[in-house]
């Protein structure tokens, strides 16, 4: 069996090796999904609760463990990490209410009776990335599960020992083995064969752009359900009414939490320049104070970057010619390390300002009022978050309407709540994930008419 190996990017130490599956594995899990999928899809709907309840109190008796498996493999922060695995606790708790809430309508029709029906769509492909592998597997696996659906999951190459401890516990709970699989193995062979395999009726693809775009070319082959969770730019808009102290001691951790690895990272500060100068200096010790550490340790803020290479991507947007205002400080020796980093004065038509860096690097861009800031943040083909701060409530609402963001925050940088519907616009996306309604982008609704007249 061909394997590959896993990486601590904390201290650059082989931690693990995982089957590198070939097309035939794949198509063996996909067959065997297939195969599964009636029995599953007859499963009593609070039947089906119970085993989502059960997988629900099986990850979260794992919390620990898993959490410190996500630290070793990939560098989040302790704090993070338990976040994360009590994130896919509470998303299986939440779509374990769905099943037996999951139903059709009954429509006024001349003639007869007609109702819809939510039917399951199969099996869901779901491929996931390398920056919170767990969050994100559980968005797709446990609502397409609820629905009905049997589940063939990829993590990406470098972060894959959660998703198959999750997998495990889940099957541990009860939920049968070739209903959710996980699939190790590289994104060219395992994912790319979820879009071309004919049984598999729906991919549910979080990644970079440029993939999900070859994703979505590949899936309209066989007119496949496709959601896309892509990259972002996301602007982080401070007015000169807002609370100054609390949005400078905030706009840290909105763009260094994961080492700026993440989809909703405000990347882009954009300051109101009456107050530029006075929000720089209380930014300043922000940054400097920020904890880059060993993740492992109960205070750290940040860890390391992902890989070599994605170290060395984020490097070459801080070359000689960058405006470094000033920066943080991180570990010498192993691992992929790299220091908060501020960019100031960046204008709108900077490389920085308009890339995903996908690291620890901010750009901090002046505005003049408030059609400027709209049309600053608006400036970009991303539109995945944001936040507004302020402290003038009709601005707060004018502006985020005014931007093209599918998650928006004001005065807070929350972005990622299970409660509350998940994606992007423009090319940061396509489809929602999370909230009461995700199980509609796994199901197809069926109309039924019957006619009542001799
Ligand atoms: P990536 O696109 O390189 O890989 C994502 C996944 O796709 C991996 O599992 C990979 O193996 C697989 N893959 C790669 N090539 C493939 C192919 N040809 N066919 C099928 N699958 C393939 O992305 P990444 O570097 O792992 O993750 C970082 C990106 O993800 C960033 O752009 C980030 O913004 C984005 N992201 C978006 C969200 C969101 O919800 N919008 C969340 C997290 C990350």
């Amino acid at each position: 069996m061909v394997t590959h190996d896993v990486v601590s990017p904390v201290d650059e130490t082989v931690i693990a090796s995982v089957p590198s599956a070939t097309q035939d594995a794949v198509d063996d899990a996909i067959e065997r999904a297939s195969r599964a999928h009636g029995a599953w899809a007859a499963v009593a709907p609070g039947d089906r609760a119970r085993l989502l309840r059960r997988a629900a109190e099986a990850v979260d008796s794992a919390r620990e463990e898993l959490a410190a498996l996500e630290v070793r493999n990939s560098g989040h922060t302790i704090a993070n990490a338990r976040w994360e695995a009590g994130n896919v606790r509470d998303v299986l708790a939440y779509y374990a209410g769905a099943p037996e809430r999951h139903s059709g309508r009954q429509i006024p029709v001349p003639g007869g009776v007609d109702f819809t029906f939510y039917e399951p769509l199969g099996v869901v492909g779901v491929i996931v990335p390398w920056n919170f592998p767990m969050p994100i597997a559980s968005w797709g696996f446990a609502p397409a599960l609820a629905a009905g659906n049997c589940v063939v999951l990829k993590p990406a190459e470098l972060t894959p020992l959660t998703a198959v401890r999750i997998a495990e516990l889940c099957h541990d709970a009860g939920i049968p083995q070739d209903v959710f699989q996980v699939v190790t193995g590289a994104g060219s062979t395992v994912g790319w064969r979820f879009v071309t395999h004919e049984k598999v009726r729906k991919v549910c693809f979080t990644g970079s752009t440029a993939v999900g775009k070859q994703i979505m070319a590949g899936c309209a082959e066989q007119v496949k359900r496709v959601t896309l969770e892509l990259g972002g730019k996301s602007a982080n808009i401070v007015f000169s009414d807002a609370d100054l102290e609390r949005a400078a001691a905030s706009a840290p951790t909105s763009i260094f939490d994961n080492a700026g690895q993440d989809c909703c990272a405000r990347s882009r500060l954009l300051v109101e320049r009456s107050v530029y100068e006075r929000f720089m200096s209380l930014l300043e010790p922000a940054v400097r104070a920020f904890k880059v550490k060993d993740p492992s340790a109960e205070d750290a803020q940040m860890g390391p970057l992902i890989s070599a290479e994605q170290r060395r991507v984020v490097s070459g947007y801080v070359t000689g010619s960058a405006k470094v205002a000033f920066r943080g400080s991180a570990p010498e020796g192993p691992g992929y390390w790299f220091p908060p980093t501020v960019l100031a004065p960046v204008s709108p038509d900077d490389r920085v300002a308009r890339e995903e860096i996908f690291g620890p690097v901010l750009s901090v861009i002046p505005f003049e009022d408030e059609a400027d800031a709209v049309r600053i943040a608006n400036d970009t083909v991303y539109g995945l978050s944001g936040s507004i701060w302020t402290n003038d409530v009709s601005r707060a609402l004018r502006v985020a309407r005014g931007v093209e963001s599918g998650t928006l925050s004001v005065n807070s940088h929350s972005s990622v709540r299970y409660w509350t519907p998940f994606g992007g616009f423009k090319q940061s996306g396509l489809g929602r994930e999370l909230g009461p309604d995700a199980l509609s982008g796994f199901s197809e609704v069926k109309n039924v008419f019957i006619a009542t007249e001799r």
